[in-house]
């Protein structure tokens, strides 16, 4: 996307205000299926939590996706955009036995990573096939937050428990169909990812039913100047001719499935605001923008850098800037950071605005949520209307005190 079209629509929907480029998700689709177009069946499972608007989940759909799950209600979004149900994988953690059930009665694949729900499941409905997650205990990223393969993680099963998962299915007569993997948001590099493979491919040897091994996502996406990257080309490669080696030994092909949420939409996202004012203190430039961590959490709860660009003033010279939001909380985005000349009413776009940006935005300080835009085709098209007051009031019950 150009930045003049980013400034049009600034212009035509307000600040702040979500954009996504379609064509982004759809060249970041394509490089995830080239890099493994040398497998027979594969799978892309679109991780819903990550961007939720059901028009971004119908172009993915389009794009021929299916859906990574963790809540019923996204399962119904992912229905109501016109999903076959059995496109959908549901990766639920500590929710209601109920709701497990509630979603393998609309003919979604389940997946369980608790030993108790496994067991109560297989009694219960042993007719339903299910995948198991597993917990390799590989070590992602440095940060705890989102290192979720490690030995307190709450989840999967061990892979120190698969002796008690054969139990209960010998026990129930229940049937595994999958085995899947989600070692975290933030995997540094390949090889770390072929080795958690190796692991759930040595699990997969002690089911005899599987349709189907999920290697759930981790996939890299650069932030800013200098990120590493997951080298999807050479993962592609090296995880392909282990898998073709797995078939061989397991004795015939099953499908591989990925469940990419950031490598599909970050980047094609940006969120714009614009400047309030300029605020010099004793020693800070602060640009005061019109939003705040209701709307972007990500700098304030990951610590995530995201670019910022002033498309107001393109060709201005840098100075430092601290940019912070509205509401009566502490909410930088970005510390000291270069960027070209801010006056009072430019328009700043943030970068990798794609991924758990709005879908973890909130009405804090009563503020209104973003409107969001798809950009397709060369045209913006409103895919969600900015809230108004009437939203901030609808499920609110008045007491009469008089
Ligand atoms: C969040 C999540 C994903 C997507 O992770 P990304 O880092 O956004 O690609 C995939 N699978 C499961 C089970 C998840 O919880």
């Amino acid at each position: 996307m150009k930045h003049s079209d980013l400034l049009s629509i600034a212009r035509d929907y307000g600040c702040p205000v979500y954009v996504y480029d379609a064509h982004k998700i759809e060249s970041q689709y394509k490089r995830l299926t080239t890099a493994f177009s040398e497998v027979t069946s594969l799978k892309l499972l679109y991780a819903v939590k990550a961007l939720s608007n059901l028009s971004v989940l119908k172009f993915l759909k389009r794009l021929g996706a299916g859906l990574d799950t963790v809540s019923i209600q996204e399962v119904n979004l992912g229905l109501h955009a016109g999903f076959d149900p059995r496109s959908i994988i549901f990766t639920p953690n500590g929710v209601s036995f109920g709701e497990i059930e509630t979603v393998a009665g609309k003919g979604v694949q389940i997946n369980i990573d608790n030993l108790s729900i496994l067991e109560q499941f297989g009694n219960k409905h042993p007719e339903v096939p299910v995948c198991i997650r597993v917990n390799p205990h590989v070590m992602a990223g440095g940060n705890t937050n989102i290192s979720v393969g490690h030995i307190d993680s709450k989840f999967g099963i061990s892979i120190h428990q698969i002796p008690h998962i054969l139990r209960i299915v010998k026990n129930t007569g229940m049937r595994i169909n999958g085995v899947h993997m989600h070692t975290g948001s933030d995997i540094l590099d390949v090889g770390v990812f072929l080795y958690a493979s190796n692991i759930l491919f040595e699990t997969a040897m002690h089911f005899k039913d599987l349709e189907f091994i999920d290697f759930g996502s981790g996939f890299k996406v650069p932030y800013k100047e200098g990120d590493i990257e997951t080298d999807i080309e050479e993962f592609g490669e090296r995880l392909t001719t282990r898998f073709k080696t797995f078939c061989d030994e397991y004795g015939r092909e099953i499908t591989l499935a990925f469940e990419p949420g950031k490598f599909l939409v970050s980047e094609a996202g940006y969120f714009l605001t614009k400047v309030n004012a300029i605020k010099q203190t004793t020693s800070t430039v602060f640009a005061q923008v019109d939003s705040g961590f209701n709307h972007f959490i990500r700098p304030m709860f990951y610590g995530s850098q995201h670019q910022i660009i002033n498309l107001s003033n393109p060709d201005g010279r840098e100075r430092f800037y601290t940019v912070v939001g509205y509401i009566c909380e502490t909410d930088t985005f970005a510390n000291n950071r270069k960027i070209k000349e801010i006056k009072d009413n430019d328009i700043l776009a943030f970068k990798n605005a794609g991924a758990y940006c709005f879908t973890m935005a909130s009405n804090y300080n009563s503020r209104l949520r973003p409107a969001e835009v798809l950009w397709y085709n060369g045209e913006s098209h409103l895919i969600r209307e900015r809230e108004s007051f009437e939203d901030l009031v609808r499920n609110q019950i008045e007491v009469d005190f008089d």
